[in-house]
């Protein structure tokens, strides 16, 4: 027997089952019987089932990756993972780990070619790789708070859980935009807009008009994935679907997208901030 909440509306026409955080509503019209409607859930059993458990393991991903803004805990930057270093000063402020690397590779990609590039990020990502864990665990993201916030610890994570995420967006949009510079001059393709928002289950977007939305929580993923979106809805200018011949578009900027890819459908539910 399935539980479920019956919801009737007269506007309504058809039956629909919905299954939100765990738990299966069913909205129907009113002249439908609830016999009617209890066989129809029954008839769907195998599909609310498999729904249920989808959606009770994202609840589970989401708390699992749900911060508390203490120090010690985890954040990630630029596929990078710090300890979170909670300091006083005079005013509030994040000490972004020295990205220095990234930079470099900024200028000198404007002297390679595109399959050349690729070959360089590769190299890059197996020398970040190379770095030990354990060497990764003890670098700090240092945040500093002014005294006034840091009465209580539930005053200084709420301070925080305010102030942290609009830090992540504010990064996203500096260092994504100049992606975004770079790879529109490459590809001779400007976007009308550029957006950056968070979004839930979306990594960026492209409108017929040329608006290009980007999903701010990316920048914690490392530069070779962002690079990858990046990509991907500059070639949304030139074709506005996920055809084979969008995909050789992509391909021509980004030829190993299948591994960014790939990465982001692995780690992409634990970028959480
Ligand atoms: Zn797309």
């Amino acid at each position: 027997m399935i539980e479920y909440v019956l919801k009737r509306s007269h506007k309504r026409r058809t039956l629909a089952i919905q299954v939100k955080r765990g738990q299966v509503q069913v909205n129907a019209p009113t002249a439908v019987s609830e016999q009617f409607i209890a066989q129809f859930v029954q008839q769907k059993a195998l599909w609310i089932a498999e729904k249920v458990q989808q959606s009770l393991l994202l609840m589970q991903e989401a708390e699992q990756f749900q911060k508390s803004y203490k120090s010690g805990e985890r954040y990630d930057y630029l596929g990078k993972t710090y300890r979170l270093k909670i300091a006083v000063s005079s005013r509030y402020r994040i000490d972004w780990p020295d990205h220095h690397v990234y930079e470099n590779d900024l200028h000198e990609n404007h002297l390679l070619e595109s399959h050349l590039l690729e070959n360089r990020l590769l190299e890059k990502r197996e020398r970040e790789s190379q770095t030990t864990q354990e060497l990764e665990q003890e670098q700090e993201l240092v945040v500093s708070v002014p005294s006034k916030f840091m009465l209580s610890e539930e005053q200084l994570s709420g301070y925080l859980s305010k102030k942290i995420p609009e830090s992540y967006r504010l990064r996203a949009q500096a260092v994504i935009t100049e992606r975004v510079e770079y790879y529109a001059s490459v590809m001779q393709l400007t976007p009308s807009k550029l957006q950056f928002k968070r979004y839930k289950r979306r990594w960026g977007s492209c409108s017929a008009a040329g608006v290009v939305s980007f999903n701010w929580l990316l920048i914690m993923a490392p530069l070779w994935v962002i690079d990858y979106v990046v990509v991907h809805e500059l070639c949304h200018l030139k074709e506005m679907n996920h055809s084979n011949k969008f995909w050789r578009w992509v391909a021509c900027y980004y030829p190993n997208y299948a591994d960014a890819k790939h990465w982001l459908q692995t780690n992409g539910h634990s970028l959480q901030v």
